[in-house]
């Protein structure tokens, strides 16, 4: 996916740029590990070159399908979020400021794919679940709590025997 989600280093002018992208399930299909499977939102990247540095603010609103850790339903969960960061040219100088990232002198773009990513993931909330519908009541599944719901009793019945067994064999 080199290309797709880059922007250029050299021929920029000092100044403000903008960058859009769209971010789509093809996107997360170049990160194997990535939770989020779908989802369509947009990035939009406000540039500003100056002499040193340049500042990107990058802001990424749009939802991504992940899996509800109640119901285990999948559902589109929204996600809004904005980021500075500040690329330098040169080495890391071993500051540890998670805000600027270095960039080789050699470099004619840079590829936002990575950040965009961890991005969005750090805007997921901790618990993702269902959002509630309309009317006010849970917007899980209620056809998979009640398998659930069942599955959990059935497991602690087995527990309970296989409990009593080992207390009656000694
Ligand atoms: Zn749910």
């Amino acid at each position: 996916m080199t290309g797709l989600y880059t922007i250029p280093l050299i021929g920029l002018k000092e100044g403000k740029h903008t960058f859009e992208f769209g971010i789509g399930n093809k996107f997360f299909d170049g990160f194997e590990d990535s939770e989020i499977k779908e989802g369509d939102l947009r990035a939009h990247v406000l540039l500003e070159k100056g002499s040193a540095c340049i500042n990107l603010r990058i802001v990424i609103s749009g939802a991504v399908k992940i899996s509800c850790d109640r119901c285990l339903e999948f559902f589109m969960q929204k996600v809004e979020c904005e980021n500075n960061i500040i690329l330098k040219t040169g080495h890391d100088t071993d500051e540890g400021d998670p805000e600027i990232i270095f960039v080789p002198f050699s470099s004619h773009e840079f590829d936002l794919s990575q950040l965009f990513y961890e991005y969005i993931h750090l805007a997921l909330p901790l618990r993702r679940i269902h959002p509630d519908g309309k009317d006010g009541r849970c917007g899980c599944n209620p056809d998979m709590i009640a398998r659930l719901e069942s599955h959990r009793a059935e497991n602690e019945n087995k527990q309970m025997n296989e409990l009593k067994k080992l207390l009656n064999n000694n």
